[in-house]
């Protein structure tokens, strides 16, 4: 519970419209994109300048308030839910795209601009944004930034990094900071842009961001194949690699969730495939024709049941949006759903599918896979129910060993969701003990009263 000194302060900063304090806003705020955790803060407050953000931060660190950022509540790590109470300090009203520099391929945004608003605004010069988490209708860009987000896309154009040249940010003690800037190269000192992407609200608040970008390819297809083995769809993917295709997009759907989204919005998605591929490649028409016949070819000669090319955009919308559906078929479906973002290298797809299938039937749970097959990202997914101890136990430990069993394939427990609340006790399998104490030395460092996400990435 704040002091009423405290809330009057918070009002004066940001104005009593935007300070609130009803049981209802701290209600609506102690979510992120899951149900598995709740926190209420003890006040919501909707900055509406740097200056705000900074003057929130000095009163915050002086009396020690937990603060935990949050744009979009999209992530589904426990990142932007309050745990120890304290404010919530919410970019929503940040929301300005503050200049589109189409001569450099730039774009200054605040951080509260939702995803989409800046695909639709930057579509007007022909440009986009490639990293493209499937939340992008709710996700905004500091919260992009802060999770390192990634999505389809990031086959062939990669991850959030590689497309943020500079950010603002302001400091846990309220000290304005920029750090990297407007051009491509930048080798000036320590790369200490790059720690606050994917720092998960713990280092500080993202007030602003000047963001690469790409513009849009004139010609792209897309080819769903489809597979009578979930494992053998995994082959696919680094077979279509290895043989010199890059296509922007290699997504991943199994048998149980195509039935869930034919269910839920029929797409003609096959609903007896054990799985089915979705790829997209862009670039100039020639190139493009050429790519779809090379993948074609491939899929097939590697077991491939069928691969059909989508005849024109209208029916490449519709495998599409039935690949965006994914997430909402998995979590509408159960009380309690673990999923995951467990990532390996490429060549190991097949037998980290492998290993999910050992396990549901070794813990006699049902876990279904989608996701960013094409980045080794898949999105193993169990369905329990918190309130049934027994199945929720089973799914608990069947979790536990897909993360361990991704880490010995070589790849890392989370590719794109970050540890949050959720995979703090994984960091030890994961990293060194030497490097774990560096990373606790770097928070301590920018938050040394640790009141920056307190409880998020370490206990
Ligand atoms: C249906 C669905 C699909 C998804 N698909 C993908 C996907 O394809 N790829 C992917 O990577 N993720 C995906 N996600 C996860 C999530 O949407 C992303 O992590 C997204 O980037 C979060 O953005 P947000 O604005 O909602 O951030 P929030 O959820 O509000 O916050 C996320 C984290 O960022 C911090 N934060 C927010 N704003 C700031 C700021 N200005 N400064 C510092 N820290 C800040 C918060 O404290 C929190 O730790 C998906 C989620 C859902 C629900």
């Amino acid at each position: 519970m704040l002091k009423e000194s405290i809330v009057a302060e918070l009002q004066k900063i940001v104005g009593k419209e935007n300070a609130l304090t009803s049981p209802e806003a701290l209600k609506a705020y102690s979510y992120d994109g899951t149900t598995s955790w709740v926190h209420e803060p003890d006040i919501v407050v909707f900055p509406t300048s740097t200056q705000q953000v900074s003057d929130i931060m000095k009163l915050a660190n002086a009396e020690k308030i937990p603060v935990t950022p949050r744009g979009g509540g999209t992530n589904v790590s426990g990142g932007s839910i309050p745990i120890m109470g304290g404010i919530v300090l919410c970019t929503t009203k940040m929301n300005k795209i503050l200049k589109v520099d189409k001569e450099n391929l730039t774009a200054t945004v605040e951080p509260g601009v939702v995803l989409q608003d800046l695909t639709i605004r930057l579509m007007k010069d022909g440009l986009f944004f490639p990293p493209d988490p499937q939340s992008f209708l709710g996700a905004t860009l500091g919260g992009i930034i802060a999770e390192n987000a990634g999505g389809p896309a990031c086959v062939k154009y990669g991850v959030t990094k590689q497309y943020i040249l500079g950010v603002e940010v302001v400091l846990p003690n309220g000290e304005v900071v920029h750090l990297g800037g407007r051009t491509l190269k930048n080798v000036v000192g320590y790369d200490l842009l790059h720690i606050f992407i994917s720092s998960e609200g713990t280092l500080g608040v993202v007030t602003k961001a000047e963001l690469k970008l790409n513009p849009i390819p004139p010609a792209k297809k897309t080819i769903m194949v489809v597979y009578a083995d979930v494992a053998v769809a995994g082959e696919s993917v680094f077979r279509v690699l290895e043989n010199g295709v890059i296509p922007d997009k290699i997504e991943l759907l199994d048998n149980w969730v195509i039935n869930r989204i034919e269910e839920m919005m029929p797409m003609g998605l096959p609903k007896d495939a054990d799985a089915v591929l979705l790829f997209e490649v862009d670039g100039i028409p020639e190139g493009v024709e050429k790519e779809t016949e090379k993948i074609v070819e491939i899929v097939k000669k590697y077991g491939a049941v069928d691969a059909r090319v989508a005849k024109d955009q209208a029916e490449a919308d519709k495998y599409w949006m039935g690949r965006k559906a994914g997430f909402a078929a998995v979590f509408g479906k159960a009380k309690t759903v673990f999923a995951e973002d467990v990532t390996v290298p490429r060549g190991q797809i097949p037998a980290l599918i492998n290993k999910c299938k050992e396990l549901a039937k070794k813990y006699n749970v049902e876990i279904v896979v989608l996701g960013h097959a094409g980045d080794g990202n898949l999105h193993p997914a169990i369905l329990t129910d918190i309130n049934n101890k027994d199945h929720y136990d089973r799914s608990v430990k069947a979790m536990d060993e897909i993360i361990e069993g991704a880490v010995e394939l070589g790849g890392v427990l989370s590719g794109e969701h970050g540890i949050g609340l959720e995979k703090q006790k994984f960091l030890k399998r994961q990293l060194e003990p030497a490097v774990i104490e560096m990373m606790k030395k770097v928070k301590a460092l920018f938050d040394p009263n640790n009141i920056m996400n307190p409880g998020k990435i370490w206990e």
